[in-house]
C-alpha cells in the first residue's frame, strides 16, 4: 500500500527550501536531529536556505522562541545529512542553539518544541517507541561532523524518554 504523506500540524510556517529532484520510494526509518550551530529563528534559517539555494536543507527548524517551520516536505529527501543513503530515510531536525561554540546549548524553551516535533514526526510515520541510535539518530552518525554538538548528544536519553512520553509508551524501567 502506498503511503500517505503528512506533515506536521505543529509548524507555524514554511519556507521552501532545495531537496532531491529524484523522486524516492521512500521509508522513513529514523529522525535525524540537527543543530544549527548558530541562534536563527524558524524564518532566519528558512530564509538562509533560500539564499544560499545550494544543496543545503532539512525538513523542520526549531527556532530561538521554540516556532517550527517546514522546509522541505516529509515526501521528499532533504540534503540535511551529507549521506545519501541516510538522507533517503530520514527525517531531519533542525534545532536552535542558545550558544555558539562550547557544548551548543539549546533553550528548554526550544528543546521541548523539539520534543513535540519528534514525537509527532514518529506517530506519523509510525516509527514506534524511539530509541536512541536506532529510530532517533543525529547527523555524527552518518557524517564526519560535530553536529549536533556537546549538549544535544547527552540529551539523547531525555529527548526519547519525553517523545515516547507523549506518545503514550510508558517509561522503560
Ligand atoms: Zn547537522
Amino acid at each position: 500500500m502506498l503511503k500517505k504523506w503528512s506533515n506536521s500540524s505543529l509548524i507555524e510556517n514554511t519556507y521552501k527550501a532545495r531537496y532531491y529532484k529524484k523522486i524516492f520510494n521512500r521509508k522513513i526509518k529514523y529522525i535525524t536531529i540537527h543543530h544549527m550551530g548558530a541562534i536563527h529563528s524558524a524564518e532566519g534559517l528558512g530564509r538562509i536556505y533560500q539564499l544560499l539555494g545550494r544543496e543545503n536543507s532539512c525538513h523542520y527548524g526549531v527556532g530561538k522562541d521554540g516556532e517550527i517551520a517546514l522546509y522541505v516536505e516529509e515526501k521528499y529527501v532533504a540534503f540535511s545529512n551529507r549521506n545519501n543513503e541516510s538522507n533517503k530515510v530520514s527525517i531531519a531536525v533542525e534545532i536552535c542553539n542558545s550558544e555558539i561554540g562550547g557544548d551548543f546549548r539549546v533553550d528548554d524553551v526550544v528543546l521541548n518544541s523539539a520534543i513535540k516535533l519528534i514525537a509527532d514526526i514518529a506517530k506519523r510515520n509510525k516509527l514506534g517507541r524511539l530509541e536512541k541510535g536506532k529510530t532517533l539518530c543525529w547527523h555524527s552518525m552518518f557524517a564526519n561532523t560535530e553536529c549536533p554538538g556537546k549538549y544535544l548528544l547527552n540529551k539523547m536519553d531525555y529527548i526519547c524518554e519525553k517523545a515516547n512520553e507523549i506518545n503514550g509508551y510508558r517509561v522503560k524501567k
